[in-house]
């Protein structure tokens, strides 16, 4: 299956049905697998047979999806989770205790800015931010000793920078850690990070993927390429006795699949933010059109983006399908087609007033706390999903207190444009 193109992947996938057994993946709604004898079981405890025993673990609807999403990234394994948060939560965890350094482009989703500047700090996990945009030498300085891995999001959420994954790479591999990055906004679809040298994927699949807005959602992938055993002292958890598996060694045990098995068997049994088998059905019927739906998503996004540009109403607009745009060039380097994300932001002249303004008189395009999925929806983020960060985290965050991020969905172009101008004429 893995060699088949992303659109048949998306469509079937992983589920091979054999003769007489459901078309379609089952909802697997059932928290336990019954065995015949014992042994069996224990053989399961110990990761000694691979099988099912408990959903908290495994469940075969949530590994159908997840081996669906790995092929989609060209990755060996993936994990879901129960939301993009606790995927990056697992993520950095996964390689990082007490006493224990990343480094992560500054420029970030609001809750991820908060779950690694405030929450995994009291866990005794410090980061250092950095501009994703530096000069390697620069960036190389936030490196230190205890530093065990290099974070960014292929495209920002809000502020829409493209994070060049190549350099990105090139610093983390230097420095032997790994390259960890969200690939949310881009999808599979117009980006496969490890084909520039990206370690670990994480998903928010709540957004595009889902692309209906029905089930919060994460996913892990990796892609099996890092070497823990060459530093096997930095990453001690992968490569010497976990005594919680009786001495068990994720590296010898398990190769290229170490890492993403050391996060379901260790910190999925001990943690718990499992994705439930439901919402992974709901998943997996999102992925079944993602091939469909992204490229809709760009192309409506680049009509907008164009109709804003030329608009006198409008004091600057961010797309890099724009060639106005500084991460154009690399957009179309790194992206399928050149297509980023159906995710526009732009501000209207007049400031922040103004811009709410616009917001509250658009009529088709709906105020939620949502972006990337079928039907347009708008946000003002220092007023919404960014009201915790101060001014000055803000600005470290490339966030204007006017930037408007309009998240274009899948319904026709011409209504949505429609729409904008009868909201900017009533303000
Ligand atoms: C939404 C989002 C997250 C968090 O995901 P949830 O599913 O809401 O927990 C992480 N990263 C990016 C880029 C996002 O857009």
């Amino acid at each position: 299956m893995d060699s088949k193109k992303q659109g048949t992947i998306c469509v079937q996938g992983v589920w091979n049905p054999k003769q007489g057994e459901p078309r379609v993946v089952p909802i697997y709604q059932s928290t336990t697998f019954k065995y015949d004898n014992s042994e069996q079981m224990a053989d399961l405890f110990d990761l000694k047979a691979s099988g099912y025993f408990y959903t908290r673990l495994q469940n075969p609807t949530n590994d159908v999806v997840a081996g669906k999403i790995a092929a989609l990234e060209g990755g060996v394994g993936a994990m879901l989770t129960s939301s993009g948060q606790a995927a990056n939560f697992y993520a950095i965890f996964n390689i990082c205790e007490a006493g224990d350094h990343f480094v992560c482009a500054e420029s970030i989703y609001g809750g991820t800015f908060n779950l690694f500047g405030v929450t995994m700090k009291k866990l005794g996990i410090d980061v250092t931010f950095i501009d994703a945009d530096a000069p390697e030498e620069e960036i190389d300085k936030a490196f230190k000793s205890n530093t065990k891995a290099l974070f960014g999001e292929v495209i920002t959420n809000p502020t829409l920078a493209v994070l060049d994954i190549e350099k990105f790479a090139r610093i983390a591999h230097k420095h032997g850690v790994p390259l960890i990055v969200d690939n949310t906004f881009p999808t599979p679809i117009n980006c496969r990070p490890f084909e520039f040298g990206a370690d670990i994927v994480t998903h928010s699949t709540t957004k595009y993927m889902d692309g209906h807005a029905t089930a919060v959602g994460g996913c892990i992938v990796d892609s099996g390429n890092f070497d823990w055993d060459k530093y096997g002292d930095k990453f001690h958890g992968l490569t010497r006795p976990d005594e919680s598996y009786h001495g068990l060694t994720y590296t010898k045990a398990f190769g290229k699949l170490a890492y993403i098995t050391k996060a379901t068997a260790q910190l999925m049994r001990d943690l718990g933010s499992i994705q439930a088998p439901m919402n992974a059905f709901l998943l997996n019927l999102g992925l079944e059109t993602l091939h469909l739906r992204v490229p809709r998503h760009c192309e409506n996004a680049q009509k907008v983006a164009e109709f804003l540009e030329g608009n006198d109403n409008i004091a600057w607009v961010n797309y890099s399908g724009l060639e106005s745009s500084k991460y154009h060039k690399l957009a179309m380097k790194q992206f399928e087609g050149g297509r980023s994300c159906g995710v526009v932001t732009f501000a209207v002249k007049g400031g922040r007033e103004r811009s709410l303004k616009f917001i509250d008189n658009l009529q088709l395009a709906a105020i939620v706390t949502h972006v990337a999925d079928s039907r347009t929806c708008v946000l003002h983020p220092a007023s919404h999903t960014h009201r915790q960060l101060s001014e000055e985290q803000l600005k470290a965050a490339g966030i204007d207190a006017d930037l408007i991020r309009f998240s274009v969905g899948t319904e026709d172009a011409s209504d949505i444009i429609a729409d904008i101008e009868q909201a900017l004429s009533k303000c």
